[in-house]
C-alpha cells in the first residue's frame, strides 16, 4: 500500500458523515423588469425564471413572413422575440406584425432592435413605439460627438413615455469608439498602464453602466432597464459579466455574440452561459447561432432551452437519458428508439403542456445493454434496457423504479412507445391530477 492509498482510505471513512453541498445558483441578484404587451407581461430578473429570447432573420418589412417566424420561435419556446427595426418601412410594419401575432393567438412580446436611426424611427412612428414591448439600444450606435447623448436621450424619452422596457446592449463589435479612445489615451498616461484587453473590458462596462445611469437621469426607472455586454470570446464574456454583476443590480441579458455555426456555436454558447448562470448571473438568454444552410431559425431556441434544462434551472421537455452505445451493442435499435422517443416527446409538448401539467419534468431512459441499463432505467420515471450483443432478446421495462414487464420480439419500439403514452396519461392526465 503506498502513501496515496492510505490517505484516501482515511478520508473515505469521514465521507459517510460529510455533507456534500449541492451546486446551486446564487439567489437572484437583480431587479425585476416587466415586459408588457396589452394586459400581458413577461417578467425578467428579480427571481423570475431565466427567460429565453430569440431574434428573427426575416426582413421586417415583410410583415407576414416576420410574424410567421416570430410564431415559430414562440412555439419553439422563445418567451420574447426581437426584430430588426432599421428603416421607416420596417418601423411601419411593426404594428402589423403585432396585429398578426394577436390574430394568430401568439402570446409573445416584440423587441425592437435599433441602431443609428432609432431616435428618428421611434419619433416618426408612434404606432411602432407603442406596439413594441421593449427597445434594444446600442450605445455604440446612437450617433457620434454631441449627437450621441441627445439621440440616446430621445430614444429613452420615448421608452419613458410609453412605459417600455429598454435593453442597453453594448456589443464589443460596435463599442463606443470615442469612449474607448479616451480610455486608451488616459491609460497611456498612467505610470503603469493596464493591458489593452483590460481597457477594452473597462470601456464595455463603463459604456453600459454610464448609459444606464444616463437613462435613469432622462426618466427611465431602474426596473425598466436590462443591460448586456456581449462579447464573442467565452473567457471575455465570463470576465465582463462577473464584473458587471458585481457593479449593478440591473437585470442582465446574457449571450455570447457571434457564437458561430453548429457544434462550435452551440458548445461555445453553452460553455459561457453555463458558467455564468451557475453563478446566478443572467436573467434572460439568447443563443446567437448562425443557422447552417437549411437549418431552422428555431435551433437557437432549442439550444437555449437545453442549456437551462441541463443546468436544472427550468424544465421545458421530458428528458431522455440514452447511453452512448459501445462494443456491447452493435445494433442501432436503441439509438433509433431514443431518437424516436425524444422527437415524439418534443413534438407533443405544445399540446401536452396544457393537457398534462408537469410532464416536462418526466425522465425517460433508453439504454443499450444490461451493464447500466436496468440501473439507469430505475432512476427514470420509465425506462427500457435493450439487449446488448449476446444477451437474451428481451428488454425489461422499468416504471417508477420497479421492473414492470419485459418486451420481446420485433415490435419492441412500438410497444415501448405505447407504454410511454399510457404512463403519461395515467400520471399527468387531468384525471390523475384530480385524484
Ligand atoms: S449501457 Fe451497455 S451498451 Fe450502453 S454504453 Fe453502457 S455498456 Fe455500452
Amino acid at each position: 500500500m503506498n502513501d496515496m492509498t492510505s490517505v484516501l482510505d482515511s478520508n473515505l471513512d469521514t465521507l459517510f458523515d460529510a455533507h456534500v453541498e449541492p451546486a446551486r445558483p446564487a439567489a437572484s441578484r437583480s431587479r425585476q423588469v416587466p415586459v408588457r404587451w396589452g394586459s400581458r407581461v413577461v417578467t425578467v430578473g428579480g427571481g423570475a425564471p431565466v427567460r429565453v429570447q430569440a431574434m428573427t432573420n426575416t426582413d421586417t418589412v415583410d410583415a407576414i413572413g416576420t410574424a410567421i417566424q416570430v410564431k415559430e420561435l414562440a412555439i419553439a419556446g422563445s418567451e420574447m422575440v426581437r426584430i430588426t427595426v432599421n428603416t421607416p418601412e420596417a418601423a411601419a410594419a411593426v404594428p402589423y406584425i403585432r396585429e398578426q401575432l394577436d390574430r394568430m393567438g401568439i402570446d409573445v412580446p416584440l423587441i425592437g432592435d435599433f441602431h443609428y436611426n432609432g431616435h428618428r424611427l421611434l419619433a416618426d412612428h408612434p404606432a411602432c413605439a407603442e406596439a413594441l414591448s421593449k427597445y434594444r439600444i446600442n450605445p455604440g450606435n446612437v450617433g457620434k460627438g454631441d449627437k450621441h447623448d441627445r439621440q440616446f436621450a430621445q430614444m429613452v424619452e420615448v421608452a419613458a413615455k410609453y412605459d417600455k422596457a429598454v435593453r442597453i446592449g453594448v456589443n464589443w463589435g460596435s463599442l463606443d469608439q470615442e469612449l474607448l479612445t479616451q480610455m486608451m489615451d488616459e491609460n497611456a498616461l498612467r505610470a503603469e498602464p493596464f493591458e489593452p484587453q483590460q481597457i477594452m473590458y473597462r470601456a464595455i462596462l463603463v459604456s453600459a453602466l454610464q448609459s444606464a445611469r444616463r437613462a435613469e437621469e432622462v426618466g427611465l426607472r431602474a426596473d425598466q432597464i436590462i443591460l448586456s455586454c456581449k462579447m464573442s470570446g467565452v473567457q471575455d464574456l465570463i470576465s465582463v459579466y462577473r464584473a458587471l454583476a458585481k457593479r449593478s443590480d440591473y437585470a442582465l441579458h446574457l449571450g455570447l455574440t457571434e457564437a458561430g455555426m453548429g457544434t462550435k456555436g452551440t458548445v461555445a454558447s453553452t460553455a459561457a452561459l453555463a458558467v455564468l448562470l451557475q453563478e446566478g448571473i443572467g436573467d434572460t438568454i439568447r443563443v446567437s447561432l448562425t443557422p447552417q444552410p437549411g437549418e431552422a431559425r428555431t435551433q437557437e431556441v432549442v439550444v437555449a432551452l437545453e442549456i437551462l434544462q441541463a443546468l436544472g434551472l427550468r424544465s421545458f421537455n421530458p428528458s431522455v437519458t440514452a447511453c452512448p452505445g459501445c462494443g456491447r451493442t452493435t445494433s442501432t435499435t436503441f439509438q433509433e428508439l431514443a431518437k424516436q422517443i425524444d422527437d415524439y416527446l418534443r413534438a407533443q409538448m405544445p399540446v401536452w403542456k396544457a393537457k398534462y401539467p408537469g410532464v416536462e419534468k418526466m425522465k425517460v431512459a433508453v439504454m443499450g445493454c444490461i451493464v447500466n441499463g436496468p440501473g439507469e432505467s430505475k432512476h427514470a420515471d420509465i425506462g427500457i434496457s435493450l439487449p446488448g450483443n449476446g444477451e437474451a432478446p428481451a428488454a425489461p421495462v422499468f416504471i417508477d423504479g420497479e421492473k414492470a414487464l419485459t418486451l420481446r420480439g420485433d415490435n419492441i419500439a412500438a410497444e415501448f412507445h405505447a407504454l410511454v403514452e399510457g404512463y403519461i396519461d395515467k400520471r399527468y392526465g387531468v384525471a390523475a391530477a384530480s385524484h
